[in-house]
This record gives structure tokens, C-alpha cells and sequence, in this order.
């Protein structure tokens, strides 16, 4: 195991470790220009720093992607799968020291960094089966004596940019497809939580992975943006918030390039009168406040048809938001703390102006304090009730412990909400009822539905992606949509000696 133990779980450190790139199969320190800081939000202590990428340092990790590529390319993809075989086994056998470092510089718990490991592992067995995935269509006789097929081809250099809050699970939807159609991959990962995406470099290089065909630079603005403006890496996939989705769209495809990016979220879930009210309530709390509410599936809108509903929900929830067990994620509680400082101000700020708008705060999480961690970036779980369409905290997407009831008279009511919405990435409805269930599946403008089931995740050998300001481009991420994206296509027109040794032809050719 590669990270220094002094940065797992429960060991304090008296150092920032230094954080480096990885590029052409080596740690490398960047040129120490600026630097960024990594911290555990359990402490609020600085446990990391990291070099933020220039130019010149993309344009090194492009260099060796671009000489890796032609012998990488032309590896048969039966060879390219047995690296993610065996990725697989390095991942799963080191799961448990993966989740200690999701845990140490991102917060979450680490039963529930366990289940980001597993979701990221999916990709890679998807990833596997590649021989199968790029078989391209053949079809004889297209004419007389002509033959046509369809392959598909890698692109060439690409990068994937990924946020805070998956910090191996985003990663995992993109790279292990990627490679394993013949790419190179430039990973920048968010700069708040960086370390998880070393060990992946170095499972992948334990694996056989050839120096140059995987890298990790770090930074921000300025790296993503020598990302997009670099001539030479042919498509980026993108996770983050909306505004920085919509931005790496337009710029990517303004500089040629192919760009999926997935953007923030506001989910609802509707919960029908015929419901089970306690399966309804149990879905709530853990799509609400796992992972602190800062997953972008998480739900943040319960819209309860009929007062009734609203009231037994509010009856079950309340008690248990208020005992939700806070603290640091390496123990046995539900929910750590949020990201940074900042990030925890700006979702208490959002509770404050939800009750300036007129919410009603049923329960408030705002003054909770940790003992012995009164420097960590925690916030207790908040639920508002009697949400407003037209309130800020309804608009926005807050990504923090904070869920919000809404009142609707009627199904038509809930559905109109929903699909009213700016965001579109995922959705739920709690029912009883198969003719209300299919008539929401059909009408409703999400991306990805859960009929009775709260985050619906699509499985790895399906694809991920949500509508509207949820999703920038046209491919989903990872299953057969990541193949898509991450190869061209090439169509093949081939006819045989036979025809030629018959002589030229003069007209034009037909199917006959
Ligand atoms: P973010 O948009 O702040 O950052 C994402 C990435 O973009 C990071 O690598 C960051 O370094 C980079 N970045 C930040 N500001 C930039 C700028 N001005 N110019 C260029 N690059 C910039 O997102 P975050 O706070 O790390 O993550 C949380 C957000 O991600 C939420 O909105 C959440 O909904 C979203 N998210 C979406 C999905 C999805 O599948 N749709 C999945 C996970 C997270």
C-alpha cells in the first residue's frame, strides 16, 4: 500500500503530507508555484498539501498520454481486459484502506465509503468485459460482393475533471472504460480530497498498466482550463456543479473537443397516499442525510401528496433527525461532516434563508457541536416542512444535511413539481400503485427514476445521467454510453478481388 498510514483514519498527523502528480508512471512534485491544501473535516486540522497544476504541467501529462497512445491503441483488447482484471482484485483486496482514506480527507463514514468503493468496482468489472463491448457489426453482401462492418476505435488522449464527493467512485465511472477501449487518461481530481486517485495510479501500475496511459494532475481553474484549451486530448468527462458543467461544455466543445458533463441535482420523492409510510420514512432518512446529503442522488425534496401523508411523515422523521449519531466517519456514527468550512457555512446559510422565506424548520441542526472535534466542519441534520416553490432553499441545490417537505393536493400536483424543476437527475415515487408508477415512469423529465427505491443508481452495465441542467452533452456515463463516448466509430466498405479482376465500372454503385 502506497499512501503514507500517517494519513488514514485516526492516526493524527504533525505534517501536511505532500500530495504529488502522477504522470508517465511516476510521482512527481510539480513545480511548487502554488500549492493547495487538503484537510480533515473530521478535525478541521491541515493533514495534506498538493501542487496545483500550471499549463506546463498538463502539457507534460499530455506528452506522455500522446506516446503511451499508438502501442496502448494497438494492445488487443482481450490484453487491456486482463489489467482490469486484475485492478479488480488489487481494489477489492484493499478496499478497506481505500474507504480510510475516502473517509480521512472527504468525511463520510467508512461503511459508507465501503459502498463507494463497491460502485466504483462495478465499472471495472464492466470494464472486463471490453473484448465483447467493442465487437463491432458486420454485415455480408451489402452489394454483390461487398462486404461492410462497423468497429470502433479509441479516441485518443481524453481527461476526466470529477468533484469532491465521490473521490474514487467518480473516477471509477470514467477511467477503467476509457483505458480499456485503447485511450489515456488524464485524471484531475477535486483538489479537496486528491489522495484516493494515487492509489488508483498505483493498482493500475501494479497491474501491468504501461507507464503514460493513466495520470493525475492536480489544481483547479488553471489546470482544467489548460484541459480544455489543450490541442492535443481529444474529449473530457466532467462531474461537478451546474455552472461549472455548463462551463466546461461550452469551452470544451468550443476547442473540438467530445464533452459529457454532469451536473448538480435537486431530487424529489414522491410518496403516494398508499404508500408504506415506514419504508417511505426509512428510504428518507438515508438517501436525505447519508453521506451528510452531499451526494448528487441524495434527495432533497419529499413530496408528500395530501396533508395527511405530510403529517405521518414529519411524525416519523423528526425523532430520528434529531438522533442521528454525528461524528468523525472512522466511528460508528450515521453522518460526518461536510467537505470544508466554507461549504458548511453556505448550507447553514441556505437553513437561514429558508426560515427568513417562511419554511417552517421543523427540526435545526445548525448549533451542533461535536465534543473533542469542535474544530470540524460538522452540521446537524436539518427538515424543513411547508416548502415553497418560488423559496431560494426549494431552487437551489444545497448538498448538505437538509431535507425539505413538500405539500401537494394531488399526484398531477407532484408530477407538475418535479418536472417544473431547473435540475433533472434523479427521482423517486413511493406507491402502492403499478398504474400511478407507470404513468410517472413515462411522464416524468428525470434522467433516472426509482420506482420504490430512493437512489436509483443505475448498475454498471447500464449507463448514468440525469436531464436537463443535470447533464451537459449526449452521452450518459459509464455502461454501453461510456463505451460510446470514449470510442469513434468507423465504418468499412470492403469488396474482393473478383469484382476487380472483372474490370473498372463506370456508374455509380448500388445495393443490387
Ligand atoms: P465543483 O463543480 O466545484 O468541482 C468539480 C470539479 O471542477 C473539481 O475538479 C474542481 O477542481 C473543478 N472546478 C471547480 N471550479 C472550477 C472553475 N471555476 N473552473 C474550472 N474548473 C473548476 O463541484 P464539487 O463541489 O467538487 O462537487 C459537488 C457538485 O458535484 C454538486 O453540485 C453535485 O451535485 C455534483 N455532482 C454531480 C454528480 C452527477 O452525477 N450529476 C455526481 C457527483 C457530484
Amino acid at each position: 500500500m502506497s499512501v503514507p498510514v500517517q494519513k488514514l483514519q485516526g492516526v493524527v498527523n504533525t505534517q501536511p503530507q505532500r500530495i504529488p502528480h502522477y504522470i508517465n508512471g511516476q510521482r512527481v512534485a510539480g513545480d511548487g508555484s502554488e500549492m493547495g491544501k487538503v484537510f480533515n473535516p473530521a478535525t478541521g486540522q491541515q493533514t495534506g498539501e498538493l501542487p496545483m497544476a500550471t499549463a506546463a504541467t498538463v502539457d507534460l501529462a499530455v506528452s506522455a498520454a500522446r506516446a503511451a497512445f499508438p502501442a496502448w491503441a494497438a494492445t488487443p483488447p482481450v490484453r487491456r481486459a486482463k489489467v482490469m482484471f486484475k485492478l479488480r482484485e488489487l481494489i477489492e483486496a484493499n478496499a478497506d484502506a481505500l474507504a480510510a482514506q475516502l473517509t480521512a480527507e472527504h468525511g463520510k463514514t467508512h461503511s459508507d465509503a465501503l459502498g463507494e468503493v463497491a460502485r466504483g468496482l462495478e465499472v471495472v468489472e464492466f470494464a472486463c468485459g471490453i473484448p465483447h463491448l467493442l465487437k463491432g457489426e458486420f454485415t455480408e453482401n451489402v452489394g454483390s460482393a461487398i462486404d461492410a462492418c462497423s468497429v470502433r476505435q479509441p479516441l485518443g488522449v481524453v481527461a476526466g475533471i470529477t468533484p469532491f464527493n465521490f473521490p474514487a467512485m467518480v473516477p471509477l465511472w470514467m477511467f477503467p472504460i476509457a483505458i480499456a477501449c485503447g485511450n489515456c487518461f488524464i485524471l484531475k481530481p477535486s483538489e479537496r480530497d486528491p489522495s484516493a486517485s494515487l492509489m488508483l495510479a498505483d493498482w493500475l501500475k501494479q497491474a501491468g498498466l504501461p507507464d503514460g496511459v493513466f495520470n493525475v494532475v492536480h489544481g483547479d481553474k488553471r489546470a482544467v482550463d489548460a484541459i480544455l484549451e489543450h490541442p492535443e486530448i481529444n474529449a473530457v468527462s466532467f462531474v461537478g456543479s451546474t455552472p461549472i458543467a455548463k462551463y466546461i461544455y461550452e469551452t470544451g466543445c468550443r476547442h473540438g473537443k467530445r464533452v459529457q458533463a454532469l451536473g448538480g441535482a435537486k431530487n424529489h420523492m414522491v410518496i403516494m397516499p398508499d404508500a408504506d409510510l415506514d419504508q417511505a420514512a426509512d428510504a428518507l432518512m438515508g438517501a436525505g442525510y447519508g453521506s451528510a446529503g452531499e451526494r448528487c442522488m441524495a434527495i432533497s425534496v419529499a413530496v408528500a401528496v395530501g396533508d395527511e401523508v405530510a403529517d405521518q411523515l414529519i411524525a416519523r422523521l423528526a425523532p430520528r433527525v434529531r438522533a442521528l449519531k454525528i461524528g468523525p466517519g472512522g466511528e460508528d456514527v450515521d453522518m460526518g461532516p461536510l467537505i470544508t468550512d466554507i461549504h458548511r457555512d453556505r448550507v447553514r446559510g441556505y437553513v437561514d434563508s429558508g426560515v427568513a422565506e417562511g419554511a417552517e424548520l421543523v427540526v435545526d441542526g445548525r448549533g451542533v457541536q461535536v465534543k473533542g472535534h469542535e474544530s470540524g466542519f460538522f452540521l446537524g441534520g436539518c427538515l424543513f416542512d411547508k416548502v415553497q416553490p418560488d423559496m431560494r432553499v426549494y431552487k437551489e441545490e444545497i448538498f448538505g444535511p437538509v431535507l425539505q417537505i413538500m405539500r401537494v393536493a394531488s399526484y398531477e400536483e407532484a408530477l407538475t413539481r418535479v418536472n417544473a424543476h431547473e435540475y433533472g437527475n434523479g427521482t423517486a415515487l413511493f406507491t402502492r400503485d403499478g398504474d400511478a408508477a407507470r404513468d410517472f415512469v413515462q411522464r416524468v423529465q428525470v434522467g433516472m427514476v426509482g420506482i420504490n427505491v430512493p437512489i436509483p443508481v443505475p448498475a454498471a452495465f447500464h449507463s448514468f445521467g440525469g436531464w436537463k441542467a443535470s447533464l451537459f452533452g449526449d452521452h450518459h456515463v459509464y455502461g454501453p454510453e461510456g463505451v460510446r463516448f470514449y470510442t469513434k466509430l468507423k465504418a468499412v466498405t470492403s469488396r474482393w478481388p473478383t469484382s476487380i479482376r472483372a474490370g473498372a465500372q463506370f456508374v455509380m454503385p448500388t445495393n443490387g
